[in-house]
């Protein structure tokens, strides 16, 4: 975040910190997160200590060109040229410093709190008044004790107007985040059950949250929700209501006309309407807030019509799309309280799509009530709004299944178990509600639920992709690094979006097949060091340029690339040893080991960073014995050429399967490729610890009745046994779905029920045999692979490896990456 600027001297006197200052820099960044630096050389990074020590990344930020730090206690090594701050609390220096910086500034400041609705009454009212200041606001929803001085940090004199928000999980915060606000006007947003856990009642949970009032001038708050609060408020209040005449804004109608809620109001003795382009009553309430916020500051009631009738969504948690098989999905997957429940089910009640009206729900967390209690509460929730099938998933929840008296009702365990039935639940026609806590990850029912578009896409799921990193990485020795092969398109799954997974989870290393990909790498800002496995002589000139490190695996390899480290005035450039142990690939043998190591002697243009082998059948049991002979030939060839070179090298020999099955050939690296993606035949699929990340779906163009006896496709080689059904669907082998699959080789799953393919595969679409499949429609999702339909299976039909399957997925499919 940029404003203007503080040299560290005076940041030093602001916070009252220890420490010699060895260089007086201006600074105008403050830094919390290592992997989120940009200019480095204005950055203060405070070393906070959250789930992890920000001390152990002061390494990594220094080596990113940061020089400033707060800090409990010094580095242990040296740091030439650092400034090192010493307080006794990092975070309360970061936020001290953020105070300061707020006094510096007359403006106008609204402080924004409340259990509900703070973000969207934020952003509203930056829409709502946008036009007539210069106004700053939190990024998001940064409201913490970090993420409040950030924002606060960004004002600068341009401007005139600050909105901030103010979010408090315990008591002791809100005075904090008062001292940096510093508000002048002040919002309370609707008080529910969130954080309730943090508190010993709802009442000291409301009374801290008036702390940031403390001094403020006026305050809009609803007056119901703080009838028994008005002495702890000092300041002028302006209330609005819908119960009570008394409000300052009494809102006594509302009616719903074409999606649009209309409201009446008293104000200052006149009637006053106001139309809120939303359905669902949590923002309407956030809206009548705005509207009262704008009256208190000033605005006509027909100024404030005129904007609120604009205000766009922030993306909102509820949201409705359309789901398959005509249904409608209103998508609330992530918290789960009981009043949100309430206020969900209430916008259900709102949707006439369809007559029927479903409810998914997980177990509620949290909610301060005995088990029992809280059940019940749900289950008679459940019954006043007439559901006509609920689908309850979690432990709790099936334990209470007796509790619910809807005419429909299934139970599952977890989300897992939901998912696998999805299928025999039948959603025709329903408006369904999808409400989880966060640990459910209800977003993957969301996903199986609604409708896709007709295209072919190649789902990636990149939180797979990290749990199936850190599931090798639970495999490793302490201290073990990790390579990941991200060759080919990170073997069909995509170039940046892989990458950057990988390289904000910290790996170490990063390896592709060609200079060219590891070109596009640093393009797209990969900042990891990359490793070229197969470097052509005619691209050399982008190894320094792009700062890539080339594998020398033979002679004449060395040679070109003396050659070129000479010409372009490289020394102790990085390089990495390949060394042929039984492969028969790419290396170096055995018996040219010796004379590798009289060349490497006395070179000065290569620095040799690791050397490594590759192992031909680390998944294989029956070779095993070669297994042996490889690691064996390998500690003999590290050992010479180290002790030729005289200093240590990374020693590297595993890939996917050596890492679970070979645990003593780890040494300091593994090379980690299909694993990554989901694959491994040494991980058995039931034990689930891996999950492939890729997912291909494509959808029916056309179906067709087709009578016995006629012929389908190119060269006319499909028939149906009996009278049947086809359809022609989006993929062909133009796609990577190979011609090999064709007349009946290849299976694919619609609507559940799996089905063969009938005739030749064309260029762009294929027939499958649909016969057997109930109901089956034009647009209907056909998935190639996913996890449940595998691609070992798939490889296994046409007599190939995984590896093929997911790397011939052309590039004219479109990767749609998923991350929460
Ligand atoms: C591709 C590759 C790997 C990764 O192999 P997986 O079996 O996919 O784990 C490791 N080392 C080298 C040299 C490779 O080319």
């Amino acid at each position: 975040m940029l404003n203007s600027q503080y040299t560290i001297t005076k940041i030093k006197e602001i916070i009252n910190a220890n420490g010699a200052i060895v260089s007086e820099n201006s600074i105008s960044v403050l830094l919390t997160d290592s992997r989120r630096i940009n200019n480095a050389a204005e950055a203060l990074f405070f070393a906070l200590s959250g789930r992890r020590n920000g001390h152990e990344f002061i390494a990594e930020a220094y080596a990113a060109g940061v020089r400033n730090f707060v800090v409990k206690h010094g580095p242990e090594i040296k740091m030439p040229g650092a400034n090192f701050l010493i307080v006794d609390d990092v975070l309360t220096a970061l936020q001290t410093l953020a105070a300061y910086h707020r006094s510096q500034f007359k403006l106008k400041v609204i402080g924004i709190t409340g259990s509900n609705g703070k973000t969207i009454v934020k952003e509203w009212l930056y829409q709502l008044m946008a036009a007539d200041h210069n106004i700053v606001r939190n990024p998001k929803s940064y409201n913490s004790q970090i993420g409040v001085p950030l924002s606060v940090w960004q004002i600068s004199d341009k401007n005139e107007l600050g909105i901030f928000e103010a979010g408090i999980s315990t008591i002791g915060e809100m005075h904090r985040l008062e001292a940096i606000i510093k508000p002048e006007i002040g919002i309370l947003t609707h008080i529910g059950s969130a954080h309730d856990e943090g508190f010993e009642s709802r009442d000291q949970k409301i009374k801290e949250k008036l702390g940031l009032f403390k001094h403020c001038r006026l305050v809009i708050h609803n007056y119901d929700q703080l009838i028994d609060y008005q002495k702890s408020i000092k300041a002028e209040c302006f209330t609005w209501s819908q119960k009570f005449k008394q409000a300052d804004l009494y809102v006594f109608s509302e009616a719903v006309i074409s999606r649009n809620f209309y409201l009446r109001a008293k104000y200052k003795g006149h009637e006053i309407e106001c139309l809120v382009p939303f359905m669902d009553e949590a923002s309407v309430e956030n809206a009548i807030t705005c509207w009262a916020t704008m009256l208190a500051m000033g605005y006509s009631p027909v100024e404030a019509d005129k904007r609120i009738e604009r205000l766009a969504p922030v993306s909102m948690r509820l949201e409705l799309k359309n789901g398959i098989h005509d249904c409608s999905i209103i998508d609330d997957s992530y918290n789960s309280d009981v009043q949100s429940l309430e206020i969900a089910l209430n916008f259900l009640g709102q949707q006439n799509q369809h007559q029927k009206k479903t409810l998914i729900l997980s177990d509620i967390f949290q909610s301060g009530l005995e088990e029992d209690v809280l059940y019940a509460q749900v289950a008679n929730l459940i019954s006043a709004k007439k559901i006509d099938k609920f689908v309850g998933v979690g432990g709790a929840l099936f334990n209470h299944q007796e509790n619910f008296d809807v005419p429909e009702k299934h139970f599952f365990h977890d989300t897992a178990a939901l998912l696998k039935d999805l299928g025999k639940l039948n959603f025709r026609n329903e408006d369904i509600l999808i409400k989880g806590s966060r640990s459910f990850e209800f977003e993957r029912v969301s996903r199986a639920l609604v409708q896709k578009g007709h295209e072919t896409v190649l789902e990636i799921n990149l939180n797979t992709l990290l749990n199936n990193l850190n599931f090798y990485k639970s495999k490793l020795k302490p201290g073990v690094k990790v390579m990941a092969m991200v060759k080919a398109f990170s073997y069909g799954s995509g170039t940046f979006e892989v990458a950057n997974m990988l390289q904000y989870n910290k790996v170490d290393y990063l390896a592709v097949a060609y200079i060219d990909e590891g070109v596009t790498l640093r393009q797209t800002g990969i900042t990891l060091p990359i490793v070229i496995m197969n470097p052509e002589v005619s691209a050399f000139d982008k190894l320094d340029e792009y700062k890539l490190e080339p594998v020398i695996y033979s002679f004449g390899l060395f040679d070109d690339f003396i050659k070129y480290a000479q010409s372009a005035g490289l020394v102790n450039y990085p390089v990495h040893l390949k060394i042929d142990t039984g492969m028969h690939r790419l290396g170096f043998e055995d018996f040219e080991i010796e004379a590798l190591c009289d060349l490497l002697e006395e070179n000065i243009y290569v620095q040799v960073k690791s050397i490594f082998s590759h192992l031909a059948a680390s998944e294989a049991p029956k070779h095993d014995a070669f297994t042996l002979k490889q690691i064996a030939k390998f500690e003999k060839a590290y050992k010479q050429v180290e002790k030729a070179l005289g200093y240590k090298l990374i020693k590297h020999l595993s890939n996917t399967s050596g890492i679970t099955r070979w645990p003593a050939a780890q040494y300091d690296m593994v090379r980690l490729g299909i694993g990554l993606y989901g694959i491994d035949s040494a991980v058995p699929a039931s034990e689930n610890a891996l999950q492939p990340i890729a997912g291909l779906k494509t959808s029916v163009s056309q179906v067709k009745k087709v009578p016995a006896g006629e012929t389908i496709g190119y060269g006319r080689n499909g028939r149906l046994a009996k009278n049947g059904k086809i359809a022609t669907i989006r993929i062909g082998y133009a796609d990577g779905y190979l011609r090999a699959f064709g007349n009946g080789v290849g299976k694919m799953m619609i609507r559940g029920v799996r089905v063969p393919t009938v005739g030749n595969i064309s260029m762009d679409m294929c027939m499958l045999d649909v016969s057997t499949v109930p109901d089956i429609r034009e647009g209907d999702e056909v998935t190639v692979f996913n996890e449940e339909l595998r691609i070992e299976e798939l490889a296994a039909q046409i007599g190939t490896i995984p590896y093929e399957i997911l790397t011939n997925v052309s590039q004219r499919v479109k990767r749609v990456y998923f991350y929460e």
